[in-house]
């Protein structure tokens, strides 16, 4: 079955929510179709090439909120290597210039990212770009749930992207921050949080994304320490440091799949 072409969209807003972190709300008479409740679906910005006959390039967004009735969609992008344009990549370059009015192209949604809200309790850890999925987590989970969110940012004031509304995160689930100026370096911090916060008891869910190397080593701190059988768990990359997506989707096949 061929998929259905991409929708073209038009900037409404873009609110900084953070340092790091950009909220852009797109409308489009396209999105009446969109599928509802999205929250943590991706979709994938769609970049012609510079190259005549080159296929377009696509990077991946998850869907923070989509409102039919409005025609709106709202994506949550991090900044990076803005002060670097040799280094942006497509999506990079886009969003440092992008402003209301503006139009892309968005594809899909694909599979939402959510966690067994039946689990004993939930381990969530990744950086900004893995943060709209964990925030969607949060938002959905039983009022009761237990467990932890570990969040590795960029500077201290990116915690303020988080933006759980009112009432919407159980109590029982602790927030933790790690700090990280320079994000893909100092692959251990994910792994070193999740060492010192214990485990509770019963079977979680473990979730987990961001920059390739930070997740490797978390999974496989996991993989040493969690008896078998393995719990159930969702762990991706969504980047990697110094390579674009098309080479860290090779690298991730070949090193998160072992
Ligand atoms: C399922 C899924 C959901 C995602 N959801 C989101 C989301 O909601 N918000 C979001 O911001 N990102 C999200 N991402 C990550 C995003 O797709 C990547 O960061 C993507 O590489 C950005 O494309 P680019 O064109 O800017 O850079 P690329 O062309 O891919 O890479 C160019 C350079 O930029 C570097 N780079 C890429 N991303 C980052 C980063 N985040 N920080 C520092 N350096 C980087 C690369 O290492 C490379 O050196 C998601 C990824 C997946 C797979």
């Amino acid at each position: 079955m061929s998929r259905p072409a991409p929708r073209e969209l038009t900037v409404k807003d873009i609110t900084p929510l953070s340092p790091n972190l950009r909220r852009f709300t797109f409308t489009g008479e396209s999105l009446s179709d969109f599928p509802v409740d999205q929250a943590s679906a991706y979709v994938k910005l769609v970049f012609d090439s510079a190259e005549e006959g080159q296929r377009p390039m696509m990077r991946s967004m998850t869907v923070v909120d989509s409102n039919i009735q409005a025609k709106e969609l709202v994506l949550d992008i991090a900044l990076h290597n803005q002060d670097s344009p040799e280094k942006l990549g497509p999506a990079g370059q886009w969003v440092g210039q992008a402003k209301p009015g503006d139009s892309i192209k968005v594809a899909g949604p694909g599979d939402t990212k959510l966690v067994d809200f039946s689990a004993d309790w939930f381990f969530m850890a990744g950086d900004l770009t893995a943060l709209p999925a964990i925030r969607a987590n949060l938002h959905k989970m039983p009022t009761d749930a237990k467990g932890y969110v570990v969040l590795e940012v960029p500077e201290a004031e990116d915690k303020a992207a988080l933006q759980i509304e009112p009432g919407k995160s159980p109590e029982g689930i602790e927030i933790h921050w790690v700090v990280n100026p320079e994000p893909g370096t100092h692959h251990d911090q994910l792994k070193q949080k999740a060492l010192s916060l214990p485990w509770l008891s019963g079977t979680p869910y473990i979730w987990a994304a961001g920059e390739l190397k930070s997740v490797l080593e978390l999974r496989n701190h996991l993989n040493q320490t969690m008896p078998a059988p393995r719990p159930p768990r969702y762990i991706s990359s969504y980047w990697q440091k110094g390579l674009d997506d098309t080479r860290h989707k090779q690298e991730k096949k070949r090193q998160l799949a072992e």
